[in-house]
């Protein structure tokens, strides 16, 4: 399978080893590649142990897990990110269109990363839009980028 981040790399050889431990995030945008691909997975335990402690404080494993769950991931797209510009708080800026109840959002989320205990960890973010799509024709293109016709793909 292809990983849900959008590379177009093997889940095993992208975000797969980064949310098994068995390489490290070694960027901010990898970091939040692999949350987006734990959120598509439905691994809630991966999504919690990378926020920041400040955050995860304030994080409940029910709420990530039911959250999940209620979604289903279509595409990430990374817009930007500041990494080499601000290396205290990187931010990256990313548009995910998800599935939720049979309708279709996109949102546009600024993060915040920290480097902490030698890891990056997804400190907070900050919505910049978040929007109701309207879904395409049965015959059109699917949102997730596929190239096939949506009603054979996420409708
Ligand atoms: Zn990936
Ligand atoms: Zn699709």
């Amino acid at each position: 399978m292809l990983c849900p981040c959008g590379l177009e790399k093997e889940f095993g050889e992208c975000c797969k080893a980064i949310i098994d431990g068995e390489i490290a995030a070694k960027t901010p945008e990898q970091l939040m590649r692999s949350r987006y691909s734990a959120y598509a997975t439905k691994n809630a335990q991966y999504i919690y142990d990378t926020y920041a402690l400040p955050s995860q404080k304030q994080q409940s494993h029910d709420d990530i897990r039911s959250w999940a769950n209620e979604t289903s991931w279509l595409r990430l797209n990374v817009l930007s990110t500041s990494e080499f510009i601000n290396i205290e708080r990187p931010t990256v800026t990313f548009e995910a269109i998800y599935k939720s109840e049979d309708s279709f959002y996109s949102m546009k989320e600024k993060s915040t990363f920290v480097f902490e205990n030698n890891a990056w960890k997804y400190l907070d973010g900050s919505d910049l839009e978040h929007s109701l799509l309207t879904p395409p024709k049965r015959n059109d293109n699917c949102l997730c980028g596929s190239h096939k016709k949506f009603k054979k793909c996420c409708y």
